[in-house]
């Protein structure tokens, strides 16, 4: 009986939380039509955002990559082109993609980088490359690396486009949509957040970022680390100096593609200011002031070389240094 009374008071109890609990007011509610309108503008809108970092990601990425294919063991043939299928964007904005650019599963030219080899050559948005079978591919796809004719078909027409290439650092760049504002090697590519996007305000501090991520792959850090880690089983150690020569090696990347550097390291003061963290104690990376200061006097190093008329390359310690330029080497 107990029980039956305590029970009931209970579901009284429930029911007036939860009656006090509703909405008071109402709310006017749109039509679907208003609905459908307003969701397709905030997709494109978003899509069209996304696209504009993808096509800048590509502008300061292909600099970078190509002024130091010289010094990169991993090249392959640059055309100066990205292509794209639905696949290549987040799910949520597949529908915008296909509206917008007619994205679909198979991969067509996206974008044609002013100047570069495939533009010269009349290439334009919507063709579409084929391999030597004839089935289409991507512009990174394997069999096109050491290519200098592209064969492709526009509008049901097969032609053959044979260009003057330039070869680039084998390490295709993607943009990831993600609100961490980051980026990473993982030995074969370099993905760079959309955060990340936002949040560099010059080209010149994009390019130090992607020549930090590049120099990653060349030096073979990920490797490295995991080698590292699994001998020492403590990985804070061992990537802070691995954080420290990407830093070093990239600002030599980004100054050989003839960027600025001129206070390109307040990158690093902004992103302590927003990540306060980072200023004082970081496991996996050194901390930001000692990140700007570092850059500051390595830019002091690479601007003097540069003002003397020296080769753009970082000081090894004594008995290291595999990083050559191949020309050196000759054929
Ligand atoms: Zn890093």
């Amino acid at each position: 009986m107990k029980n039956k009374i305590y029970c009931g008071f209970t579901a009284l109890a429930l029911l007036l939380l939860v009656s006090c609990a509703g909405v008071q007011t109402r709310l006017p509610v749109p039509n679907s039509t208003m609905l459908a309108t307003e969701t397709g503008r905030q997709e494109t809108e978003a899509f069209e955002r996304f696209l504009a970092m993808r096509k800048r990601l590509e502008r300061v990425s292909a600099g970078v990559l190509q002024a130091n294919s010289d010094l990169c063991t991993k090249t392959r043939n640059g055309f100066g082109l990205i292509t794209h299928s639905k696949k290549s964007y987040p799910k949520h904005l597949r529908g915008a993609a296909m509206r917008r650019l007619g994205a679909g599963d198979t991969p067509t030219v996206l974008f044609v980088r002013g100047g570069g080899p495939a533009e010269m050559v009349g290439i334009r948005s919507g063709d579409i490359l084929l391999n030597k079978d004839g089935n289409s591919v991507s512009a990174f796809d394997d069999s096109l690396r050491e290519t200098s004719t592209l064969h492709i078909r526009r509008f049901g027409l097969d032609m053959e486009m044979k260009m003057e290439i330039e070869p680039v650092c084998n390490y295709p760049v993607l943009l990831k949509m993600s609100g961490a504002v980051n980026a990473y090697a993982n030995g074969r590519t370099i993905t760079v957040t959309t955060a990340m996007m936002d949040f560099v305000q010059t080209d010149e501090e994009l390019a130090l970022i992607i020549g930090h991520e590049l120099a990653h792959n060349t030096m073979k850090h990920v490797r490295k680390a995991i080698w590292n880690t699994v001998i020492s089983g403590f990985a804070t150690r061992t990537t802070r100096p691995f954080e420290s020569e990407a830093d070093y090696v990239g600002l030599y990347y980004m100054a050989r593609a003839g960027y600025d550097l001129d206070g390109v390291e307040d990158f690093w003061r902004r992103l302590g200011v927003k990540h306060p963290k980072s200023i004082v104690r970081a496991k996996t990376h050194p901390m930001t002031p000692g990140r700007l200061l570092s850059i500051r006097l390595a830019r002091k190093e690479v601007e003097t070389k540069r003002e003397a008329g020296q080769e753009l390359l970082p000081n090894y310690k004594p008995g290291k240094g595999t990083l050559q330029a191949k020309e050196r080497h000759g054929p």
